[in-house]
């Protein structure tokens, strides 16, 4: 069996005809950059949103390094973030000059520890940026409450997150990067929505907000050569806009698909001992970037993974090296017991292969190999 991660090449060939032809309309255009495609795209997905404007950009980290220039914070001010994500969430926040304050995570959901969020708040804090972290929303209803009592803006790391569904409290919902004042997300090929390379965009609710995001990605002007502001070059390609328009209108299936593979999962490994499955909170859909189990303590993390390698089965640690402990951004201050929850998570999370193709024989078999180790 060759099970994959991700499998790109199996989702193309259901849609080959789509895209080939999508590909091939922007060569005869030859509409490279800017082209209606991505207008075309940028409304659809505006609509799949439920309206907010979608700015589109060159990835992810783009989008969120956008998404705080806009915000016309000062240097020095203080932005909070979880600590378990991954790099692109506090690198864009140290490349503005403006300090990443890490937050430690639930072990339930992954997601930002809403009861640890205030006591980071100083009147130097000026935004929040939850990270629906493996495909599900962090707790928004109660982070933007703290935002609003604080007077802060949210911005909505929804990369890994596209399509997920969060509910408050009244019973309304909104998807997930639509609820703060702005969503940034990717279409790194991997992601839920790919593309095939790079690509990212912003959800970005003000529209005068919308425009300036879009001034910045283009060099800081709404006008050619009017430069008004500091910007950047931050495009999205046409040939990947017209890949984004096809896989679109299959996003909510490949949601569907994923569910499917993690309840399978779920069944399959109810009753091993020392594996605990991700939970689902009540709050929020999950669109499954990852499926990502917590291994107890007695688990040989490495073994384990070294022995389904060998069975041809690839799994992924996200993310071994808290971002706390990093070189770029460790701080004298920070201790181990500053962040319990990533820490534990950093050594005991394993993501097995989940992504739209897998079949419930390749499954099977992911876990009747974790058995197999698990009882040598
Ligand atoms: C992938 C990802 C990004 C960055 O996206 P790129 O398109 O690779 O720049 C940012 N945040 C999170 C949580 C991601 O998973």
């Amino acid at each position: 069996m060759n099970i994959k991660m991700v499998d790109l090449k199996g989702q193309y060939d259901k849609i080959k005809t789509e895209i080939d032809a999508g590909i091939q309309e922007v060569i005869d255009s030859t509409a490279f950059i800017n082209g209606p495609k991505v207008q075309e795209f940028s409304k659809n997905l505006s609509n799949y949103l439920g309206g907010v404007n979608v700015v589109p950009c060159a990835n992810g980290t783009d989008a969120l390094q956008i998404a705080l220039m806009v915000l016309g914070l000062n240097p020095g001010d203080e932005v909070i973030l979880p600590v378990h994500t991954y790099v692109a969430t506090a690198e864009v926040i140290a490349l503005l000059k403006l300090k990443p304050v890490f937050v430690d995570v639930n072990s339930e959901d992954f997601n930002i520890n809403i009861s640890l969020i205030e006591e980071k708040i100083n009147p130097n804090t000026k935004a929040i940026v939850p990270v629906h972290l493996y495909g599900q929303c962090a707790d928004m209803e109660v982070i933007m409450q703290i935002a609003s009592k604080y007077n802060l803006f949210v911005i909505e790391d929804a990369a890994q997150a596209i399509g997920a569904v969060y509910t408050f409290s009244d019973g309304k919902k909104a998807i997930a990067g639509t609820i703060g004042d702005i969503g940034t997300t990717s279409f790194f090929p991997s992601k839920n929505l790919g593309c095939y390379g790079d690509g990212g965009a912003l959800f970005v609710k003000n529209n005068e907000l919308a425009k300036k995001c879009k001034m910045i990605a283009n060099h800081g002007q709404s006008i050619k050569y009017n430069h008004e502001i500091v910007g950047c070059n931050s495009r999205l390609d046409t040939i990947q806009a017209a890949i984004l328009d096809v896989k679109l209108k299959y996003l909510d299936d490949y949601s569907a698909a994923r569910q499917l593979a993690a309840k399978l999962y779920d069944e399959l490994l109810k009753s091993v001992k020392g594996i605990k499955t991700p939970k689902i909170s009540k709050k929020s859909t999950h669109v499954y970037h990852q499926y990502t189990l917590i291994l107890d303590k007695f688990i040989n993390r490495n073994a384990m993974q070294d022995f389904l390698k060998e069975k041809g089965i690839p799994t992924m640690i996200y993310y071994p090296i808290p971002l706390y402990k990093q070189k770029a951004y460790i701080k004298e201050s920070y201790t181990e017991d500053l962040f319990p929850v990533t820490e534990k998570l950093a050594n005991s999370v394993l993501s097995l292969p989940i992504h739209t193709e897998i079949t419930g024989e390749e499954q099977e078999f992911v876990v009747s190999s974790i058995i197999e180790f698990l009882n040598q």
